[in-house]
């Protein structure tokens, strides 16, 4: 070989290897990126809708008024679980005993600044704060106990689901109905009137025996069914317009063994599998489905997770925490990169995750011997942490309840228009909710399946945009088929939209202004639907 060709030779390979170390660097760094959790939490400035009012600071007039206590926060922004919502504020009061929310009620009356409360803010609307508004921060009113006998839980509002597993698992006890995640509060929950894989009783609000309530005068009044029942309808679901509330009973039961079995099929078959084999048999303890985002499957293959009832041999376990969060992580953001990625994540949860899931037995059932035996705790016990992540972008929920027997209907219109906006959707989980006849707000008019869709969208205008529309395409189509959509995520809804889907609604908010006349509660959906 001449010494030109030798030369170009090396050059070549010297390249070529450059190039390999070159992308397993990058491999790497973006396994680090998509693995590891955020140190804190994300910087959201991007604020949309797009107002500059909402991002400037709070006006000076309102810090003339120094309140006697101290807060948390004095002015300054606030955000919630979108990070598209930063908002300026009066400030944020720690409360830890009812006398703080007294005292805050006081000064806030006097001083004519508006209240709103917040527990985790995993509402993404800005339903927990407003623009220059007290934010009420519950997270420290706390307080929890069980009375095992009665299987009752008495419980101060800013207790998170996570700190009742942890009294209930010690207890043999476990919560009846939730969201799938823990962290929320539980005045949060009640607020929103939350449901989530317990698909019996489906909603928190009928295993709500008692809470008590402070509303804008300063006044507390306990609600039930039976005791101040227009209040108890009201604040369930009531967004934090009524008043506070302070503290609740709630029923729970017993942390129960189940067997835990995924089934797949088509779609369309769900409704039907559901009826035959879940609906009123008190054996099935959990139940949901998740609708394939693989390529190959698109929202067509759909898992259904059934827990039967079972009883184990010896002690039933206590909840151990999961350890293997950053793989979660890992495998989800990769799937937000596109096909590929949603495909390895299916196959993944479809073939891998029942091998190595960590059932507390495999074979210590007194019934059967063979499959993996979870306990109710261990189940319902997912902070989610693993949807943190340090990428630029946010995760937006959304739900809507669909009558049964339109699933396919909605389940074809949705992948249409997620195709059509070429939205970046990562997960939908159907639940079972049944039909509301507490709440004076009730999302569920009817029996009806609950989609929960989560997308992912990059933190600029162009993202937002898509979003909003998309977001107002599924509406539209939940409407078209007798269906409604969940309040609290983001408010690109019309007021047209809102009133389709709850015709209630000016009734709701009239009342909110009798038990409020002086309008001291307040959030950014009252002041966009109902101020
Ligand atoms: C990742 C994620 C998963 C979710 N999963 C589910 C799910 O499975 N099922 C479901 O139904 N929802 C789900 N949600 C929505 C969630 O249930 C609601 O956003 C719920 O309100 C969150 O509770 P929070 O403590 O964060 O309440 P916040 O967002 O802080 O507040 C929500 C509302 O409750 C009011 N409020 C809070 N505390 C009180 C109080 N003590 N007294 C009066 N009003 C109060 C606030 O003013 C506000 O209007 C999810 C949200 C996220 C981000």
């Amino acid at each position: 070989m001449n010494r030109p060709r030798r030369t170009f030779l090396k050059k070549s390979i010297f390249a070529f290897f450059i190039s390999i170390v070159g992308l397993a660097l990058l491999v790497v760094e973006k396994i680090f990126e998509y693995s590891l959790a955020p140190t804190a939490d994300k910087d959201c400035d991007f604020v949309y809708p797009i107002d500059e009012s909402q991002v400037q600071a709070p006006t000076d007039a309102l810090h003339h008024a120094t309140p006697s206590f101290g807060l948390e926060q004095s002015g300054g922004f606030i955000n919630d679980a979108s990070c598209l919502n930063k908002t300026p504020i009066y400030g944020i009061v720690k409360v830890r005993t009812v006398a703080d929310i007294q005292t805050a009620l006081t000064f806030a009356r006097e001083n004519r600044v508006k209240v709103t409360v917040a527990g985790q803010r995993h509402s993404m609307g800005g339903q927990s704060f407003s623009k220059d508004g007290l934010v009420l921060d519950m997270r420290d009113f706390n307080q929890i106990s069980v009375d095992k006998q009665s299987r009752v839980l008495t419980t101060q509002s800013g207790a998170t689901w996570a700190q009742i597993q942890s009294l209930l698992d010690a207890e043999g006890l476990s919560v009846k109905a939730m969201q799938s995640i823990n962290v929320p509060t539980v005045g949060g929950t009640l607020s929103v009137n939350a449901h989530g894989i317990a698909h019996d009783p489906g909603e928190i609000a009928p295993t709500v025996r008692r809470f008590r309530i402070m509303l804008s005068s300063g006044e507390i009044k306990a609600a039930s069914i039976d005791e101040n029942p227009e209040l108890f309808r009201l604040a369930i679901g009531g967004y934090g317009l009524f008043g506070v509330i302070l503290d609740a009973e709630l029923d729970v039961v017993a942390n129960e063994v189940y067997e835990w079995k995924t089934q797949y099929m088509n779609y369309t078959d769900f409704p039907d599998y559901y009826d035959r084999n879940v609906a009123g048999k008190n054996s099935i303890g959990l139940f949901y489905g998740r609708l394939s985002m693989s390529p190959s499957s698109y929202l067509t293959e759909t898992a259904l997770h059934t827990y039967e009832k079972r009883t184990l041999l010896g002690p039933v376990p206590a909840v151990t925490p999961v350890g293997h969060d950053w793989f979660v992580r890992l495998v989800l953001n990769f799937s937000k990169t596109g096909g590929f990625g949603r495909r390895v994540r299916w196959d993944l949860e479809k073939y891998a995750e029942p091998r190595v899931y960590p059932c507390v037995s495999r074979n210590q059932a007194m019934i059967r011997g063979e499959g993996c035996f979870v306990t109710r705790n261990h189940e319902m016990d997912d902070s989610m942490s693993y949807l943190k992540s340090r990428s630029r972008d946010t995760n937006i929920l959304q739900e809507y309840f669909i009558p049964r027997e339109k699933m396919a209907a909605f389940v074809d219109g949705m992948r249409a228009i997620v195709n059509d906006d070429l939205a970046n959707l990562l997960n939908v989980t159907i639940r079972v909710v049944h039909r509301d006849t507490i709440t004076a707000l009730p999302y569920a008019k009817q029996d009806v399946f609950a989609f929960v869709l989560y997308f992912n969208q990059k933190l600029n205008e162009t993202a937002s945009i898509r979003m909003r529309k998309t977001t107002s395409d599924l509406i539209d189509l939940a409407l078209r088929l007798n269906g409604t959509f969940y309040l609290p995520y983001q408010l690109y809804y019309s007021t047209e939209q809102l009133h389709r889907a709850y015709p209630e609604i000016d009734s709701f908010f009239a009342q909110k202004r009798s038990y409020d006349p002086i309008g001291l509660f307040t959030n950014k959906l009252y002041e966009k639907y109902g101020g």
